[in-house]
């Protein structure tokens, strides 16, 4: 009797373990590296998620994105040191690891790589990744060395996993556009893909920082993505670059957002452009001390 109960057991473990092996979770470059290797080996296509952590479900739709196109999805979490400006948010940057994993887990994610800054940053570390062009403007302008600490770290974690696919947001655009430049320019053996912006019901673009908002705050930041709305309408009816820049720059003053950019731009180039349909509107603004970007492409 216990004899078949075991087997049943045991039949039951086979079956699940052949569905999905436990997710493992790396802090060490070689860890990782080693686990993507295996699954090279196993004929997996690898995919890499890069993030900072506080996951939401805009994190998550880049790990589904990856899952349709690779067996084995390695999701990085790595508050990366080197993209902050002095004055910035990075010690108080929002952590939550446990929750992070649940997560992770809960979506399939094969492994999270964890990294300490020392693992990627070790004494001695004086090598800088630089993108011309495409970082001088928008978040580029506002905050100096920010696209070098991005594609410095991005670049590691490429070499480090060796993916044949990392997944992007298209909530950063600039990220993308200057990351996918960076691919091209230093023919890195991996396809870099945009994923769609993911947004609160109410239209807010999701963001780990949007858990710094108090609720006035958060109601104010609401503009943001109001006004791309907003100013997708006034293309239409035939505004031009400046008229639509300006009344979207007062609407979210009006709404209490200190505006750092409102652009709209060539989305290959990024250089302005005098025709809004079918360009990219960029923005990013202050609600309260926690800065917020949220972009959209023009309706044509
Ligand atoms: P972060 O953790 O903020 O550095 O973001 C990690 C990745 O997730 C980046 O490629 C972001 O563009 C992407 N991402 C962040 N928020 C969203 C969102 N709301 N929708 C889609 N992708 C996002």
């Amino acid at each position: 009797m216990a004899r078949s109960v075991f087997s049943r057991r045991a039949r039951f473990f086979v079956f699940c373990s052949t569905r999905k092996e436990e997710m493992e979770i790396c802090s060490s470059i070689n860890g990782v590296r080693e686990l993507a290797q295996k699954a090279r080996a196993g004929a997996k296509r690898i995919a890499l998620v890069p993030t900072m952590g506080f996951l939401h479900e805009g994190h998550i739709s880049l790990v589904k994105g990856a899952q349709k196109s690779c067996g084995f999805v390695a999701l990085s979490i790595f508050v990366n040191p080197t993209q902050f400006g002095p004055s910035e948010d990075f010690s108080r940057y929002p952590r939550d690891f446990e929750r992070d994993a649940r997560l992770c887990r809960e979506a399939g994610v094969d492994v999270i790589f964890a990294p300490e800054a020392k693992e990627i940053y070790p004494e001695g570390f004086s090598t800088s990744v630089h993108v011309e062009g495409l970082t001088a403007p928008l978040c580029g302008a506002s905050r100096p060395g920010h696209f070098d600490g991005v594609c410095t770290v991005v670049l590691k974690l490429l070499n480090i996993v060796s993916p044949d696919e990392a997944f992007f947001g298209e909530k950063d655009f600039q990220q993308l556009a200057v990351i996918k430049r960076m691919a091209k320019d230093l023919n890195l053996a991996c396809e870099i893909t945009g994923m769609p912006i993911v947004r609160e019901p109410d239209g807010l673009a999701m963001s780990s920082r949007n858990a710094y908002l108090s609720p006035g705050e958060r109601e104010n930041a609401l503009s943001l993505s109001r006004s791309l709305l907003l100013a997708d309408e006034m293309a239409a009816k035939g505004a031009g670059t400046g008229e639509i820049e300006a009344s979207t720059a007062s609407y979210l003053a009006e709404n209490s957002i200190r505006v750092d950019y409102v652009s709209i731009l060539d989305p290959a180039t990024l250089q302005q452009t005098n025709s809004p349909r079918g360009a990219l509107m960029a923005l990013a603004g202050f609600a309260g001390k926690t800065r917020l970007i949220d972009n959209r492409i023009l309706t044509r």
